[in-house]
């Protein structure tokens, strides 16, 4: 395995891989933010990178190489990329003593961008997810996932083109906070107690109890963040999924101060759903149509009028689901990118885990994470290079170039496109040669 991803390292060489310390980065400067969402991008710019675990670093490596080709083509050499290791997961506590080493910490609070490779979370013994915990160490607040179809993709709808999603997933609240108790704690115990005497409200006495918090703050950040994005990548719809029919105060509150971002903050850019009559029940030229839809609908509509969604801004746990549900349509979680989003930094990351039995076979598909750089470059304002790497792995799919979870998974009248099944490293290869030679 390590002889094989030594190889890998030594084709890069705008890497610098951790070497027994956290040294100065050879070349290039960091990313600063001035102000709240804003950055400042030098052009010799310094990247994070977590290696990952199980499969990890033969994907991280094989976008790196992808994003590589994406930087020259689009910038020649006016810009580059320095690859920086951080250590964290198994590495970092082989070598450093801790699965998340303050030093690493610091490093990245330094870098404030980077990828992250899957990280395993072992079962059982406490342990926490290293992944719930970088989000809030940077209090990353907004999961982003796209998801969009490529010809040639399995797909089980009928009409997988219309598949063109962008999901914002609230990323700190709701009942992710984890505040909960089992049926038989003296903390429930206390909850019901206070619950039955101040407010007149009865719960079974073998009822566990778990509290959703959904804050103005937290929704109000998010859906600028979704409604900007929107406005700035000339997107068509932003819905709001909730469930506010049921929860009125958590879920209801969500679209309604989604709503209120959009009135107050981006009244030229939008038009609301119940605006629509006086425009003739038709979206004006140059307008997001802003619209809100309940959770369970949403979620069956997806598959049947899946072209009426674009942007979907979500609260943690409908977030979850709706995310899971789109990736199914179109390929799966092998080509499933998201990035995590604060004010202050942002880190990009396959959806996927470390898909530990196929670790050192060459086999996992390296897109989702091809496509999570892809969305790095987008979010720090490297556009022409994001857009090549979009268009490097669609056209690798149309000319038939696959990987073997994507083979597995076609028709035999699907299967009749496929040229050629490729390894993790000689997909990443015939992608980023279609973007040197092709694009
Ligand atoms: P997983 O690693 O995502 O793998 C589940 C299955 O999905 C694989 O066995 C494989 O299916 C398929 N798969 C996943 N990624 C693929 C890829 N790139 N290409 C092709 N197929 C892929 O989920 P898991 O087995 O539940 O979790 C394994 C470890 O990863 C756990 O320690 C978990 O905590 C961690 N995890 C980390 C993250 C993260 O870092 N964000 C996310 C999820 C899980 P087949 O077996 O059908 O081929």
């Amino acid at each position: 395995m390590s002889d094989y991803l030594e190889k890998i390292k030594a084709q890069i060489p705008n890497i610098q891989p951790f070497a027994g310390k956290y040294a100065e980065p050879v070349e290039g400067s960091y990313i600063t933010y001035t102000g709240p969402g804003q950055l400042k991008v030098p052009d010799k710019v310094v990247i994070g990178y977590i290696e990952g675990d199980g499969t990890g670093p033969e994907v991280a490596y094989a976008a790196i190489k992808v994003a590589n080709a994406a930087v020259e083509r689009a910038y020649g050499k006016s810009r580059r990329v320095l690859w920086y290791e951080v250590l964290v997961g198994s590495k970092a506590e082989k070598i450093l003593g801790s699965r998340l080493p303050d030093q690493s910490v610091e490093v990245l609070k330094k870098i404030r961008v980077f990828l992250k490779a899957p990280l395993e979370t072992p079962v059982g013994g406490g342990f926490r997810s290293l992944n719930v915990t970088l989000r809030q160490i940077f209090d990353l607040y907004a999961n982003i996932r796209p998801v969009k179809y490529f010809p040639g993709l399995p797909s089980p709808l009928k009409r997988p083109e219309s598949v063109d999603l962008v999901i914002f997933r609230e990323n700190t609240e709701d009942v992710y906070m984890g505040i909960e108790w089992p049926w038989n704690s003296p903390e429930a115990a206390k909850v019901r107690e206070f619950l039955r005497r101040e407010l007149k409200v009865d719960i079974r006495d073998d009822a566990g109890i778990g509290i959703k918090p959904i804050s103005k703050f937290g929704t109000q950040r998010i859906a600028r963040l979704a409604l900007k994005f929107a406005v700035e990548n000339k997107r068509r719809v932003v819905t709001i999924m909730h469930k506010g029919n049921i929860q009125k105060y958590t879920e209801g509150a969500f679209r309604d101060w989604a709503y209120e971002v959009a009135k107050n903050e981006f009244r030229d850019h939008v038009v609301l759903e119940e605006e629509l009559a006086q425009y003739g029940g038709k979206v004006p030229p140059g307008k997001i149509l802003v619209n809100d839809r309940i959770a369970d609908n949403m979620l069956q509509q997806l598959l049947t009028r899946t072209g009426e969604y674009d942007v979907i801004l979500a609260p943690n746990l409908n977030g979850d689901y709706v995310s899971d549900e789109a990736a199914g349509l179109v390929g799966g979680l092998g080509v499933a990118p998201g990035i995590d989003v604060g004010d202050w930094g942002m880190m990009a990351e396959p959806v996927h885990g470390t898909a530990p039995k196929y670790t050192g076979k060459n086999y996992v598909n390296p897109t989702a994470t091809i496509l999570a750089l892809e969305l790095l470059f987008r979010f720090i304002g490297w556009r022409e290079a994001a857009d090549l790497i979009t268009r490097g792995v669609s056209k690798a799919y149309s000319e038939g170039y696959f990987t073997g979870d994507l083979a597995r998974q076609m028709t035999d009248e699907e299967r009749k496109v496929v040229k050629e099944v490729l390894g993790t490293q000689e997909f990443a290869e015939k992608v980023a040669e279609i973007i040197k030679t092709e694009l």
